[in-house]
């Protein structure tokens, strides 16, 4: 039975409410109307409408209302409830937010928010109407004008391969911003493509691109949640035909890097695996398979400082967009630390902006996600050294978002919050480059130091975000467990010509590699020694080397042999190197000499002498202090010289190998390169040199 009371008041807020939609009323008796919504204001954004209003003091939530209208203003078809605002959506509840979704771009609506105090509904706010922005791009400017399938069915198709091969050449066509590589193919023989975008012209080769910190969206690797891949075509088509100035200065600062549909197979099947069943990701530390070994080829060669991985999440209660860092332990502290600042500092904080709901991977009753295992890609980036992060669109509207049992308006809705991510994710790295390359640069000299414990399965834990939300519910701890840590980590591992040469039946049939050829994708340096191959740790990617090479690792592809240090604590006297010899925290007072086919790997340690390498096997010199001059010299094997401190002139020439890495180093005196068959690389660290560089390092 209801109360007269309450019914006698119901209907005095029914009557205001009708009038209301029915005709204006004085501006004072509308403010009147207790708990009502006021301040409303609409600002449309693409694919999305951001709702702002003044909240209600004791509110429980709001409800936000469509009704489509015609240009003068009369209702078209009935008024829904599309979305609720609940105070755990955003990081500053004092402004509340709503990004209305899901409709047809162009389409014109009216909005009202409502209060709800409890499950009682309070009056709506006075309605604001308005045009929704048509799909991005002038319909009659050439390039503006390309349209996805997915478009022109208005989300009641996904762009197919077809489509996805035509829109990809037409904007290469058409861009002189755009060129389209093929980084690989899939199982099936499916080209694998690359937008490589800048401005005025992409720089011509991946050195070149990797000189300019390009930052990298992967949007596709399960094929059945194809939503942020349909938001990167058209972020392609922004990027190569937009030009406002934010376009401009974005594409003339950085390379923008977009792999639309890494698993093509998956995609073409609607299936979470590629043609195998494999789940690609879960094997981009392993490469077994073509279209990750593909991509990891691409990130060696164009080395993105920057990435967002773009997923769905089949949890109806979660937030919009659902994000983590890599969180595996063995990622440098700075490279979680700048990750999670771009997720909290900055994703969290427009979503609060713009109305999208950004919270941890998990979010709300996630269970067991977001986890250390480095065959995924968030967690292989980062130990990479690459700044990233997940992204996962809700798959399912849920009680925030009630009117999509509607596909299309399901779908919208999805790809346009991604669309909204990446151009954040854009911003984000044109604001806070320096702090990027820096998280970077320390990520790289921490891991060739090798220092530290290994943990072969363990995460970072994300403690649950400072109320209210967006973080009520963070992933689990998923601390290592005591069989997974390695306390005294070896200086490197050793493989049999069989463990390194076989071939490997773990692949998909007739595509069989090498551990050679993985670990070569990987970039990893490899001394040829006479009884196999060693792989030193200290190398920027040290903290995924032992998660491959150790039997101890949780999915490890070989298990080598841990090689420990030979020399530690004080050497006194000259040094002759022969074999493998390793230091750490060593000091030698001596000169260090590199006998022909030896191979010296120094970290932490002291030399007072010089260091002289003729036709060595391999030289690594990282994390030390040299006082005289380090000459090497016709190394036929790797030569990775990186955050050293030289006192003394530095040579490095006539080495055989591939590029010798010269990064991160302080010189107080000269530093020549010449001769070496491949230049030496800086990694886009550079060296600090008080004297002249020369030859194939010459300052440019
Ligand atoms: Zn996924």
């Amino acid at each position: 039975m209801k109360d007269r009371r309450t019914t006698a008041l119901l209907s005095v807020l029914l009557a205001a409410s009708l009038a209301v939609v029915t005709g204006p009323l004085p501006a004072q008796a509308v403010q009147d109307e207790p708990n009502q919504v006021r301040g409303l204001t609409v600002e449309q954004r693409d694919g999305f409408a951001t709702l702002a209003w003044t909240p209600v003091e004791g509110a429980t939530d709001y409800q936000i209302e469509r009704t489509p209208v015609a240009d003068d203003g009369t209702a078209t078809g009935p008024a829904v409830i599309t979305g609720v605002w609940r105070p755990n959506r955003q990081v500053n509840n004092s402004s509340p937010t709503f990004a209305d979704a899901g409709f047809n771009p162009g389409a014109r609506f009216q909005w009202r928010v409502r209060a709800r105090l409890g499950t009682d509904p309070q009056p709506y706010s006075e309605p604001v109407a308005g045009k929704t922005n048509d799909p991005w791009g002038d319909p009659s400017v050439p390039g503006q004008n390309l349209r996805t399938q997915w478009e022109t069915t208005l989300g009641a198709q996904y762009t197919s391969d077809v489509d996805e091969y035509a829109y990809t050449a037409a904007v290469d066509e058409l861009s002189d911003r755009v060129r389209v590589t093929e980084i690989g193919r899939t199982v099936l023989g499916r080209p694998i493509n690359m937008f490589v975008i800048g401005h005025p012209a992409p720089p011509a080769t991946p050195e070149a691109v990797a000189k300019t910190s390009p930052l990298l969206i992967n949007c596709n690797v399960h094929g059945n949640e194809p939503g942020d891949r349909e938001a990167c075509f058209i972020l392609a088509r922004q990027l190569a035909f937009g030009t406002d100035a934010r376009t401009i200065d974005l594409l003339s600062h950085t390379t923008v890097l977009i792999v639309p549909t890494i698993n093509g197979d998956g995609r073409a099947a609607n299936t979470r695996g590629n043609s195998t069943g494999q789940d690609l990701n879960r094997d981009y530390s392993l490469i077994r398979q073509p279209e990750n070994a593909a991509f990891v080829r691409m990130l060696r060669d164009y080395r993105p400082v920057a990435s967002y991985d773009g997923h769905e999440y089949g949890n109806s209660s979660a937030g919009d967009l659902p994000m983590l860092p890599p969180r595996h332990q063995n990622v440098a502290q700075s490279i979680f630390d700048e990750s999670k600042q771009m997720i909290e500092g900055h994703m969290y904080a427009e979503g609060a902006e713009a109305g999208w709901w950004a919270c941890p991977y998990g979010c709300n009753g996630g269970g067991n996600v977001g986890l250390s295992e480095e065959t995924i890609l968030r967690n292989t980036a980062g130990l990479k050294n690459v700044v990233n992060s997940l992204l996962e669109l809700r798959s399912s509207g849920g009680a925030t978002r009630p009117d999509e049992g509607n596909t299309a308006n399901n779908r919208r809705r999805k790809s346009y919050s991604a669309l909204w991510t990446f151009n954040q994710f854009l911003d984000y790295h044109r604001a806070n480059l320096p702090s990027i390359r820096t998280a970077r640069a320390e990520s790289i000299t921490f891991q060739v130091s090798n220092t530290g414990r290994i943990v072969f399965r363990g995460s970072r834990p994300i403690p649950a975000y400072p109320s209210p939300h967006p973080g009520e519910a963070p992933p689990p701890l998923d601390a290592p467990r005591e069989e997974l840590i390695l306390d005294n980590p070896p200086c490197a591992y050793k493989l049999t010509e069989e463990q390194y040469h076989g071939e490997r039946t773990d692949g998909p049939a007739g595509q069989g590699t090498t551990v050679a050829q993985r670990l070569a994708s990987h970039g990893w340096k490899v001394v040829k020694v006479a009884d196999g191959y060693v792989v030193p740790l200290n190398q920027p990617e040290r903290g995924l080397i032992p998660l491959l090479l150790d039997a101890q690792g949780v999915e490890e592809l070989v298990g080598g042999e841990r090689m420990y240090p030979t020399v530690t604590g004080r050497h006194t006297g000259p040094l002759v190197v022969t074999g493998v010899t390793c230091l750490r925290d060593a000091t030698v007072t001596g000169p260090v000499r590199v006998r022909p086919g030896a191979t010296l790997i120094a970290t932490g340690s002291r030399i007072t002498g010089p260091v002289d390498a003729s036709g060595a096997a391999g030289v690594l010199l990282t994390d030390s202090t040299v006082v005289g001059p380090v000459r090497i010299g016709q190394t036929y094997g790797p030569v990775v010289v990186v955050d050293a401190e030289i006192t003394g002139a530095v040579e490095v020439s006539g080495n055989r190998g591939d590029a010798p890495l010269v990064a991160a180093n302080t010189v107080i005196g000269p530093l020549s390169c010449g001769g070496n068959a491949a230049a030496p690389d800086d990694l886009q660290l550079g060296n600090s040199v008080t004297g002249p560089t020369l030859g194939q390092c010459a300052s440019r």
